[in-house]
């Protein structure tokens, strides 16, 4: 079984942490791509860094990944994270992977649609957090799981969720 993971929201609490550094430096502001692009730009280079580094793990990784090194799944991380604002982003990425134990066969920096990449590589299931990701996912054959709310896709809000869905999917194989 090949499993396709997103890294933003996905497996990190990345909005919530954003959230609290753009409130402190634009508190008009609720959502950091709305700033003027001057701004978001500034605000980017001054703490991605940072807040990458704060980012916490969802509930149930852990487990998840426990779950996948003792059933031998693949796992295949593709991202849209690069090096354009931070430009140790995607090194950074890969430690904070490693010191958090979430290991990986493959991994794919800059994808922002994310389909072909998955299909090219035999991805059976996909998970992210935005359903347009996974409009392009499936428009690929691909099947997808979406963490947080889809009136499309079994969506969940933890990884827990998640590792049961797995279990009966391969259960019903
Ligand atoms: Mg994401």
């Amino acid at each position: 079984m090949i499993i396709g993971v997103d890294i933003d929201d996905t497996i990190t609490y990345t909005t919530k942490t954003i959230k609290k550094y753009l409130k402190q430096e634009y508190p008009d502001y609720d959502e950091y791509k709305l700033l003027p692009r001057k701004q978001y730009i500034r605000f980017l280079k001054k703490y991605m860094k940072q807040m990458r580094s704060e980012y916490e793990l969802k509930e149930g990784v852990k487990e998840a990944w426990d779950y996948f090194r003792e059933n031998h799944y693949k796992i295949i991380f593709i991202t849209a994270r690069n090096n354009k604002y931070y430009r140790k982003s995607n090194q950074d990425t890969l430690e904070y992977l490693q010191q958090n134990g979430l290991f990986y066969d493959k991994i794919y920096f800059n994808e922002p649609k994310k389909g072909r990449r998955a299909h090219k590589n035999h991805v059976d299931i996909f998970i992210d957090d935005k359903e347009s990701i996974l409009d392009n996912m499936a428009s690929y054959k691909v099947k997808c799981i979406c963490m947080g709310k889809s009136s499309k896709y079994p969506s969940f809000d933890n990884w827990y969720q998640i590792i049961e869905y797995l279990k009966e999917e391969n259960n019903g194989r």
